[in-house]
């Protein structure tokens, strides 16, 4: 009922912007006007009201050179107070945030990695497994990396867990750098100087997974002081990445996003229920507005609100739409979201 209200409200509006619109195209204005031919004045007509009805252009109307996506891996959006994460608590007050995001059924590593870069549900991209095995290919569609990667742009992809191969084709990343954290040894730091590596590099589109704070939570329990702990201590290294990213003069013109894959409950996760699917998304930089969204953001939105900011087509078969709240424009009021039979609990 209240959708129905808010739509027939929505649409009065556009009728009555409709009707002004005509009527001021219409109106004769002061300016003098010099004497056309008759025969040229049926061609030119339609172009006044034309130009008063258009839809804002959505074309972002300052650069953004790269976008830097940041995946914690299990993070809750209540994990971020509770773990101090004073970095995106500070990409939270200069960009536009929720904390009521919604990840893919099933809430899960690598399917939701996937729809996040392919822009579309499990359904369509069907990498629905959570190991890596080889044979098993790539998350099918165009993902962003290819999208970026194809107008020369740089793609980089540093992972915390080996499967994250499976989310985008070889082809489309310049550099791939994963430590599986879940061995016995591994080394803490390569993370982070894989990252730094790219960052000086430079790039069109760096993703980078910390897989941490969801290993502490399937050993330690989700929200339990090793959790918190192992997210504060990532956050610092995000810290870290931005201040590279000032040093070597590839801050400005960023675009940031902050997000997880999912959330989770006890020592688990993967279920479809608040707990588990609700994920926090962050976005800061150029052209953001800061706040926090009323827009519903699915994990797959990720995608689509890259190929925006960069400039790239957003793809007709992306489940995913652009944020454009966080850009100042107007929300779409007919967006349905939500992959198709999957009903939130
Ligand atoms: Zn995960």
């Amino acid at each position: 009922m209240l959708y129905k209200l808010r739509y027939l409200v929505l649409l009065s509006i556009f009728i009555q912007g409709c009707v002004s619109a005509s009527a001021s195209s219409l109106t004769p204005t002061a300016s003098p006007v010099p004497p056309i031919p008759t025969a040229t004045l049926t061609p030119i007509q339609p172009s006044v009201p034309d130009e008063a009805t258009a839809t804002p252009a959505l074309i972002p109307p300052q650069p953004i050179s790269r976008v830097f996506i940041v995946t914690f891996d299990g993070l809750r959006p209540d994990a971020i107070e509770a773990a101090e994460m004073e970095n995106v608590i500070a990409l939270m007050q200069t960009g536009a945030y929720t904390m009521r995001a919604q990840t893919v059924v099933p809430s899960i590593t690598l399917p939701a990695h996937a729809s996040l870069v392919t822009g579309t549900c499990p359904a369509k991209h069907i990498a629905r497994w959570n190991e890596y095995v080889p044979q098993n290919g790539y998350a099918l569609g165009t993902d962003i990396f290819d999208l970026t990667h194809a107008v020369g742009l740089r793609t980089a992809l540093v992972v915390g867990k080996e499967k994250l191969r499976h989310i985008t084709e070889p082809g489309s990343t310049d550099f791939f750098g994963f430590v599986d954290n879940t061995d016995e040894e591994f080394d803490e730091t390569t993370i982070e100087s894989m990252t730094i590596e790219q960052i000086r590099a430079g790039f069109g589109l760096l993703m980078v997974h910390f897989p941490d704070g969801d290993v502490a939570g399937h050993q330690y329990d989700w929200m339990s002081k090793q959790q918190l702990g192992a997210f504060h201590k990532k956050d610092e290294s995000l810290g870290l990445f931005l201040r590279v990213m000032k040093d070597s003069g590839f801050y400005d013109g960023t675009l940031i996003i902050v997000t997880s894959d999912h959330g989770g409950h006890n020592s688990d996760h993967g279920l479809n229920i608040p707990e588990d699917m609700t994920i926090p998304w962050v976005v800061s930089g150029p052209q953001i507005v800061p706040g926090e969204l009323q827009t519903q953001v699915y994990i797959y939105d990720t995608a689509p609100t890259v190929a925006f900011a960069l400039g790239l087509p957003i793809q007709a078969d992306w489940d995913g739409a652009p944020v454009y709240e966080a850009f100042g424009l107007p929300v779409d009021p007919l967006r349905q979201g939500g992959c198709p039979g999957v009903t939130p609990r």
